[in-house]
């Protein structure tokens, strides 16, 4: 090996080398449960990564974003999780899988509700189940379930929210989800705080926290413990309240975010000074205001400032801060006639009657309880209106649920139809083919039949009838006839010398022969007259209904016919032939089968001994004697 290869060949083992030690020292990215865990320590390893993502692939990168807005969210960087949202979006197409952007619209539901953007957020929290449920991701489904019913809440959409909330519940339960289960008691406990329902409020508030604490999350420690207080304060109950708040104060070191010490001084100002503990509340009002927190929290923090201050009498300070909380109410216009600006109309009063102008303080304090008795009414009738959109929308959600299970049963029903056609439609084709069967059976055996039976009568070589029928046929005529109404003639033909002709020509000459003369015979009788081949060379014609005389006339054509017709034999020789006639008729002494043949044959004998070619009638003489 020369050097330059060898060189080569550790440099190459060296980068190996050195890019396995890269990535084995790359941290890995918090996952949901770290960020809930630690989320202060996440959101730094998060950052850390940020850079070395910029190179990966989107999906890479999405997943990054994700989390980082996870513990932006959780740490309460309100600002900075609406950007890191914002960002999805360029990571979203059409090929990002549904577990990244059902989360991502997840997330940005969660921005745009948090922003007041309820209709968008409900959008948006949709689209994030719709993809969650096509990719069945059923934890992703759930929590936007709960994000949806929380939002609906914020809309005073209770009954609806709490009907989604609980079927989210369901879910997560059979799920065994802690977490969701956690987060979803949270809500429960939020809704039912808005719904003035204090004391489930809290119970779930109570289910939540230990939830939080058994999975050790220390930012939704914090959050369900803030729940309890709020519930309280609003209950009235400001000692729990005053307890709740300041252990919120220290679990929120979790976060160096000054914004949820904002929170916990807005809580414990507020609410000492609703216990009307005002050189307390005072000083956390002072501290939240400081602190310049949330523009409209600030609002309420001057209002109770004020009212602390008439209290104490300090009335030039009351002035200023119930003026700093009427034009932070005026900048907001969404607060006008809401019972939170109704209020600086009250404190004003307050301030009238606390400067000695009672008639000032009357005004006001009436038309403080004036608005407020039609901010009562209009709320309630609202609610109302709400109540009634709820059952209205769970109405048609039974009522469209009932439709698809009425399709499915029409649905079953035409297939039912259908079958049922079908099976009839098979019933029929199937009888109409044995039907056919049959009838094709029975046409042959009747063919078969009526071939056997011609077969039966008929003679094969001249086509007439044979020996058998001929005489049978006799048989049935002569029995129902009577010699005096009957007339019927016999005749017997016998062709001359084919002996002769046979030795001559040939015999299948002599069976041509045959044929001609039953085929002459035949065409030369009448329809209603029958002729039969009795013998070789010997034909039997029954004539019915005929003189002895008309006999002679058909008998002697016959006779003519068979000695015109020429043949031809194989060697091209014409040769005529002749036959001899016998012919008897019926009479009182000759009514039987028997006799009638006895005597047409002793004619046939005649005509032969009479030198052939000729027609020879029987005569009754000559029965007496032997011819
Ligand atoms: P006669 O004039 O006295 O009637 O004489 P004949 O020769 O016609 O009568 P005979 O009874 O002596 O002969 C009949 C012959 O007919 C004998 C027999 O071989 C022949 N024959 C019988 N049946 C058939 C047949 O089906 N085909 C043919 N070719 N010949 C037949
Ligand atoms: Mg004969
Ligand atoms: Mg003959």
């Amino acid at each position: 090996m020369s050097k330059t290869v060898f060189a080569l060949w550790i440099l190459f083992l060296h980068s190996l080398t050195f890019t396995v030690c890269a990535n084995s020292l790359a941290l890995p990215l918090p996952s949901e449960d770290d960020i809930n865990l630690q989320p202060w320590q996440s959101y730094q390893t998060i950052l850390a990564l940020k850079p070395s993502f910029e190179d990966s692939s989107e999906s890479e990168q999405l997943t990054l974003l994700i989390r980082l807005a996870q513990a932006e969210n959780l740490l309460y960087f309100y600002e900075d999780f609406d950007k890191t949202v914002d960002k999805f979006e360029s990571f979203i197409t059409p090929k990002t899988s549904a577990k990244l952007s059902s989360k991502s619209y997840l997330y940005a539901g969660m921005v745009a509700q948090r922003k007041g953007e309820y209709a968008n957020a409900i959008v948006l929290f949709k689209k994030s189940m719709s993809q969650a449920t096509d990719a069945n991701l059923n934890r992703i489904f759930v929590y936007a379930k709960q994000e949806l019913a929380y939002t609906r809440s914020l809309t005073e959409l209770y009954e609806t929210s709490l009907t989604g909330l609980q079927e989210a519940y369901l879910k997560a339960y059979a799920m065994d989800d802690q977490y969701l289960i956690g987060l979803i008691y949270e809500t429960y406990g939020a809704i039912y705080g808005f719904m003035s329902e204090y004391e489930k409020s809290i119970e779930y508030h109570h289910k939540s926290l230990d939830v939080f604490k058994k999975l050790n999350y220390r930012a939704h420690i914090a959050d369900a413990t803030y729940g309890l207080a709020t519930t309280y304060r609003y209950w009235g109950k400001y000692d729990l309240a005053i307890s709740y708040f300041q252990d919120y104060q220290s679990l929120i070191s979790y976060s160096p975010n000054a914004d949820l010490s904002f929170y916990s001084a807005y809580g414990l100002g507020m609410t000492l000074a609703e216990k009307k503990d005002c050189q307390q509340a005072l000083v956390y009002i002072k501290q939240a205001l400081d602190m310049n927190g949330i523009h409209d929290y600030n609002a309420e923090l001057n209002k109770r400032k004020a009212s602390c201050l008439i209290q104490l009498k300090q009335l030039p300070l009351a002035e200023q801060a119930l003026k700093e909380a009427e034009s932070i109410n005026a900048s907001l216009p969404e607060l006008k006639g809401t019972k939170w600006d109704l209020e600086t109309v009250k404190i004003r009063g307050d301030l009238a009657f606390a400067k000695g102008e009672p008639e000032l303080a009357y005004q006001l304090n009436n038309q403080y309880y004036r608005d407020y008795i039609d901010l009562l009414l209009k709320n309630s009738s609202a609610r109302l209106v709400n109540v009634r959109a709820a059952m209205e929308l769970e109405r048609q959600n039974v009522e469209y649920v009932l439709l698809e299970q009425r399709n499915k049963v029409q649905a079953l029903l035409v297939e039912q139809q259908q079958q049922k056609n079908l099976i009839q439609g098979y019933i029929i084709a199937i009888a109409l083919f044995i039907i056919a069967v049959v009838f094709i059976a029975l046409m042959v055996q009747w063919r078969n039949k009526n071939r056997i039976l011609a077969l039966s009568i008929r003679d094969s070589l001249s086509g007439l009838y044979n020996r058998r029928y001929i005489f049978e046929y006799l048989d049935n005529f002569l029995a129902k006839a009577t010699p005096e109404k009957t007339e019927l003639t016999v005749v017997m033909i016998d062709i001359d010398d084919f002996k002769q002709l046979n030795d001559v020509y040939g015999h299948p000459f002599g069976d041509q022969v045959i044929k001609v003369v039953a085929e002459i015979s035949k065409e030369t009788l009448r329809i209603e007259d029958i002729i039969g081949r009795i013998g070789g060379e010997e034909f039997l014609c029954v004539l019915p209904r005929l003189s002895v005389e008309q006999c002679d006339i058909i008998v002697n054509r016959i006779r003519e016919n068979i000695n015109q017709h020429v043949f031809t034999t194989d060697q091209n020789e014409s040769v005529n032939i002749t036959v001899s006639m016998g012919v008897a008729s019926i009479n009182e002494h000759c009514l039987d089968t028997v006799s009638l043949y006895a005597h047409v044959d002793k004619a046939l004998y005649q005509a032969k001994n009479s030198g052939k070619n000729c027609v020879v009638h029987y005569q009754q003489q000559w029965s007496s004697f032997e011819l």
